[in-house]
């Protein structure tokens, strides 16, 4: 999540500094680079009312409900073995990875997976290869594939 500092941290859409949290949302990251066009809100906090009539609004309330539903809501699920994602330090968290819905990449975001089942996870070279190609697009998403390598490596 956003770090909110007041009177320091700007709401990106005014551009004012915030002197109260009163009104203020704390958005997570939700875009990889600067030509995603929610990359401005990414991390940041902004104001309610300053969001409500943005036109990045729908868009942004739609990563938000995965980030609720796969993050916040009921104890998160792995991946590969389905059961609760309890100890953190066992587990991968994958970031938001598509803005487009027709992607089966859409599936995996925000999911969670236990770092010590990614070796066994029977999905694992389709989701690389759909990854893989998304890194084309965005190099900042490398670091997800090295992360997986590496868990996929660990346990041998
Ligand atoms: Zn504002
Ligand atoms: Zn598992």
């Amino acid at each position: 999540m956003a770090i909110f500092l007041l009177g320091l941290s700007r709401c990106p859409i005014c551009e004012e500094v915030h002197e109260t949290s009163e009104g203020v949302e704390l958005l997570p990251a939700v875009a990889w680079g600067e030509s995603d066009p929610l990359w401005e809100l990414s991390d940041a906090a902004v104001h309610a009312s300053c969001l409500a009539p943005d036109p990045r609004q729908p868009l942004l309330a739609r990563v938000l409900e995965a980030f609720e539903r796969n993050r916040l809501l009921a104890p998160p699920r792995c991946l590969a073995c389905g059961g609760e994602i309890d100890d953190p330090r066992d587990y991968i968290g994958l970031p938001w990875l598509t803005h487009d819905e027709a992607d089966p990449l859409a599936a995996y975001s925000f999911r969670l997976i236990h770092a010590s089942h990614v070796r066994t996870w029977k999905d694992y070279d389709a989701f690389m290869e759909l990854l893989r190609r998304r890194v084309d697009e965005e190099p900042a998403f490398g670091w997800v594939v090295k992360t997986m390598e590496r868990a996929r490596g660990a346990g041998r």
